[in-house]
Order: structure tokens, then sequence, then C-alpha cells
């Protein structure tokens, strides 16, 4: 998970969004309770026009679990749900239906229900609370006092609560989320199983990448001592080569790049290389 800076998001969307979502949120609000959910899910063009231009400030990315995301019809996600929250009596957060900021760019495995052959998880219409009694259920409520159990992309300090294991297991950070009983931790622990950070196609890409730049680290070190014993030419090539693509998978752009840099990190000590990254 990277950060998404909440301001960008206005800024990349078409001139006449804001008209067409002004008008939207006006009728739905006009319409009873009963007949909110279908007024809203008919209006769906209006938050899929803009599914690209929130995948570019991700670099088509997944805002929630980093994965490139070529093609998907359900690619926005409603971080509040508009319709309903599971698991309590709840009509939804439907006065932000039309809203940018409570749109997040996600994979299906994030945002929908999914079971693999050993994992299930996907956010759905889930909003877990730390404290129920917070809850915001109509506009006028204060949507700050809420206390997600969810990280939020949006939110910088959330993005450093993510931490990854060497096995390429998604994990609570181990120094932020110290205390198990806390909110940090209950939040990361909680956002890894709606996200389905772990489900098991994430984790084989997960753990192919750590075996590519644990290579590249390998295979480094014997360049390091070709250019300090023989001032091999040669060797120092193939080292700013191994080192440019390693600040490549930690780049901005890249697929998994915080698990990647969190891996390079594991390795300062072992690998010289590791140290010359960041
Ligand atoms: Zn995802």
């Amino acid at each position: 998970m990277r950060y998404i800076n909440r301001k960008t998001i206005s800024k990349v969307l078409p001139a006449d969004w804001h008209k067409k979502a002004a008008y939207a949120a006006k009728e739905v609000a006009g319409t009873p309770d009963d007949e909110r959910s279908k007024i809203i899910n008919k209006k769906a063009c209006i938050w899929q026009e803009i599914k690209d231009c929130l995948a570019k400030l991700s670099h088509k990315k997944c805002w929630y679990c980093e994965s490139n995301i070529d093609r998907s019809d359900n690619a926005v996600d409603h971080f509040r749900p508009k319709n309903a929250v599971s698991g309590i009596i709840h009509s939804g957060y439907w006065w932000l239906a039309f809203e940018e900021t409570n749109y997040r760019f996600s994979c299906t495995f994030c945002n929908s229900k999914r079971k693999t052959s050993s994992t299930s998880g996907g956010k759905q219409d889930e909003f877990p609370l730390l404290d129920e009694a917070k809850r915001a259920y109509s506009k006028n409520d204060d949507l700050d006092a809420e206390q997600p159990l969810l990280l939020d992309p949006l939110n910088e300090s959330d993005v450093a609560l993510l931490w990854f294991d060497q096995n390429g297991e998604a994990q609570p950070h181990p120094t932020l989320c110290k205390n198990k009983n806390g909110y940090n931790y209950k939040k990361v622990e909680k956002s890894i199983k709606l996200y389905h950070l772990n489900c098991q196609d994430t984790l084989e890409k997960r753990l192919y990448l750590a075996s590519q730049i644990e290579n590249k680290l390998q295979n480094s070190e014997i360049f390091l001592d070709k250019i300090d014993q023989y001032a091999d030419t040669t060797a120092q090539l193939a080292l700013n080569n191994s080192i440019s693509e390693l600040k490549m998978m930690i780049s901005e752009g890249a697929e998994f790049s915080k698990f990647a840099e969190t891996i390079i990190k594991g390795f300062r000590g072992t690998y010289r290389v590791a140290d010359m990254i960041f």
C-alpha cells in the first residue's frame, strides 16, 4: 500500500465531473430510504467513468494491495460502503456515493468477497470500527469521530503500519504495531483479512519478487568483490545495472513496491548492496 494524496484526486477528474456528481447526490438525497440503493446503483457510470483517472494516481495499481490492474469493471471501491454496512442495520454511507474522496481504485481480490484454495477475504460492504457507538448514520454525523479498523491509503500514517515477512506475508509493522491490543495492530490485522492481502495468488507473486531481489543482491556481492580486487570494469557496469533494477523495484510505479522495499531493508547487514539502495 502506498500513500495517495487526497488533494490530487479532484485534480485528475474531468472538468464537468463534479457537476454531474453533485446533481446525482442531490437526486439521491431526495429519494426515500427504501429506493436509495436502486438509484445509486443506476448511476454507477458516474464513478466508473473516472476509473482511469483514479488509476493514473497509482500507475494502474490497486490502492490497497499494489497489484497491477489491467482491466476490471468494478475497480472503484467506496471506502465507506454506499448501500449497506455488513453485520449491522445501516443504510450505507449513501451521502458519500458520489464523493471522490470516498473512492479507492481497487482490484477484485481487495474489494469483493473471494476465496482461493487456502484463503478467503474481500472488503465488499465491510466497514468495521473500533467503537461502534461512534459510527455515522447520516450526513450530519461526524465522520472524523469514527475509528475505522481498515487501513486507508489516503492516510499517510496508515500506510506505514503495513509490513511483510520474508515469506511474503503481510503483517502488522513489528515496532509501530507492537501492542497487540492496540488500535494499530487490530487495524492492520483486520485489513489483511478484509483486503485479502495474503491471498495465495498475491503471496506467490510476492515470493517470486523476493527471489528476484535476493538473486540480484547475491550477484552484486560478487560484482563488488571483483571491483575491489581487480578494478573490474565489466563488474562495475553489472553492479550499476543491478542497483538501478533494485531501485526500479521500489519505485512508485512498480508492482508490490512496498513489499520490495521491506525485503531489501531486511537484507541490510547481509548484502552490502542493500545499504546502497536507500
Ligand atoms: Zn488489491
